[in-house]
């Protein structure tokens, strides 16, 4: 590719994740995303990892056992002129630090929520990582075929639960059963329901917002009490601000129902309209790099273990940053300054595993890796050496005494314990008074693909006592007080030596805030 072709590839690139809670329908808007993209797919292939109908030989025991798929985690599809790369945030039981890693090597998030629920837990962790990386975030209120909450204190949520302003894109024309359509704000016009398999239909709007011609709306009432809705939100609502739409401020909100496959196309092209393309990257000496520069780079975000024994390798996802990757290319790792040979690569789709030839600024590529990389490792080419910032570390929830089964094996224990915590497999905690080891996760799979390594790579059987949910909080070495520890809040080092509490409660918490008014606590984020 010449300097032009790649400014054109990259500008081409919209890479996304869907955030949300689990069950508010990720999946099923996903499934519709990839079927306007023409992926050709046997339906309900992004369904079927639930229910765990996968026979591949080569996946991953407790991927299997799970029914998560490494194929599912990267999908691409090309629509409207654009390439879409959207990445999968895994919930449920496989929440994990990887979830939110995941969310440093997009350029903008779709937030998917229940009209019936509202804002929920994990939407809420999720979002706090994008709205610190000052992402765009779109929002997609869904399941409109169902009664839910009214759209009003929907969105008056987001400003109060989650603090970003709002702008409906659309407006929602009954509920439910009543579901007629979607007052079009931003389009200025009006999309009728529809089931699934219909096209869209629209009704063309006057300038006082009223239906031109007659009004096949079944409810007038309904209708009258939309356009007052709006009137409101025009008044005293948020205006349409793309800077802030840019700088994760101002949540554009589309409403529609993924199951019935309403709404979502309205959403997905205004989505690619206001979507960023790749980003500038930061560097170290605080340059910004661009995604069109000639040398390739891009940094590790994701490790995912080969759990079968007999294939030791891992796959390590790359955001790509700049330039263009091909296959074979050799690069330099910056944390060791070595030089390898990328001929191993390969490209994620809904249901297959494909080998990538080439991908550039915006693609995330997987990387056979035979124990090369870390997660946060940065890879270029060119005579410059290029770092990415490092990546954040997320605040554990869980926490896990562990120790070697055989105290006869420590040496295995250690070795393996200390290549996994630098992996980023898990968080490895001390005992300030015992030295025990203690583990800290955000997920319990992490507990548990940490437990299966350990026996499987390392020939170490491990012991875990659970201790539960815990809130951590580090705290300022010169402030510490080996005293102030307790029962309630454990006092615990990490691995570069800082303490920190893990604190049984929020109430455990408070009363140490009250006890020690001038002791600094922080979490990580
Ligand atoms: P995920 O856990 O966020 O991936 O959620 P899924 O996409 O698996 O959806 C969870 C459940 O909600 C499934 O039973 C879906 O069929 C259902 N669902 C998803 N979208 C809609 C919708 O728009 N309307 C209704 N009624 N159900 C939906």
């Amino acid at each position: 590719m010449d300097q032009e072709q790649l400014t054109k590839a990259v500008d081409k690139r919209r890479t996304f994740a869907i955030i949300s809670h689990p069950d508010a329908g990720k999946t099923t808007i996903t499934e519709q995303l990839l079927l306007f993209g023409g992926v050709v797919r046997t339906a309900g292939t992004v369904k079927a990892k639930k229910s765990g109908n996968f026979a591949k030989s080569d996946w991953m025991e407790i991927e299997k056992k799970r029914g998560i798929s490494v194929t599912s985690s990267v999908m691409q599809f090309d629509y409207a002129g654009k390439r879409v790369n959207i990445l999968d945030t895994p919930g449920h039981e496989d929440f994990s630090e990887d979830t939110y890693r995941t969310l440093m090597a997009v350029d903008s998030a779709v937030m998917v929520i229940d009209s019936a629920k509202g804002i929920e837990p994990q939407t809420k962790k999720l979002f706090q990582v994008c709205r610190m990386r000052g992402i765009p975030i779109f929002t997609f209120i869904n399941k409109l075929d169902r009664d839910g909450r009214e759209p009003l204190d929907l969105t008056a949520e987001l400003e109060e639960v989650l603090g970003i302003e709002s702008y409906p894109m659309n407006w929602p024309i009954g509920m439910g059963k009543g579901l007629e359509g979607l007052y079009d704000i931003y389009n200025n016009r009006i999309e009728l329901y529809r089931s699934e398999g219909e096209g869209q239909e629209f009704l063309e709007l006057d300038e006082n917002g009223e239906i031109k011609g007659d009004s096949p709306l079944k409810e007038e009432s309904i209708y009258r009490q939309v356009l007052d809705e709006i009137d409101l939100i025009k008044g005293a609502g948020s205006e349409f601000d793309k800077e802030k739409i840019a700088n994760g401020e101002l949540t554009p909100v589309f409403f529609g129902s993924a199951l019935t496959n309403f709404g979502v196309k309205t959403f997905l092209d205004a989505y690619l309209q206001f979507a960023p393309k790749p980003a500038e990257h930061k560097v170290e000496d605080d340059k910004q790099l661009a995604p069109d520069d000639e040398a390739f780079s891009g940094f590790i975000f994701k490790i995912q273990a080969n759990m079968n024994p007999n294939h030791r390798d891992r796959i390590a996802f790359v955001r790509i940053c700049s330039g263009e990757f091909d296959r074979g290319m050799d690069v330099f790792l910056e944390r060791t300054g070595k030089k390898l040979r990328l001929s191993n690569s390969t490209q994620f789709m809904a249901d297959t595993r494909e080998t990538l030839e080439t991908a550039v600024a915006g693609d995330i590529i997987g990387l056979y890796d035979t124990g090369n990389f870390q997660i946060g490792d940065s890879i270029y080419t060119g005579k410059k050496p290029i770092k990415f910032e490092k990546l954040p570390q997320f605040t554990p929830e869980l926490f896990m005494r562990v120790q070697a089964k055989n105290v006869m094996k420590q040496k295995s224990f250690h070795k393996g314990i200390n290549q996994l915590v630098q992996e980023g497999a898990v968080q490895l905690y001390q005992s300030y008074s015992t030295g025990e080891y203690i583990l800290g996760a955000v997920g319990q799979l992490q507990f548990e693909v940490f437990k299966f390594r350990m026996m499987n790579e390392y020939n170490s059987e491990v012991e875990m006592t659970p201790m539960g949910r815990k809130i951590a909080r580090w705290i300022n070495p010169e402030q510490l007080d080996e005293k102030m520890s307790s029962s309630r809040n454990l006092l615990v080092k990490d691995r570069a030596d800082q303490p920190l509490f893990l604190f049984e409660n929020e109430f455990a918490e408070r009363w140490f805030k009250d006890k020690y008014p001038d002791v600094e606590l922080t979490a990580k984020l």
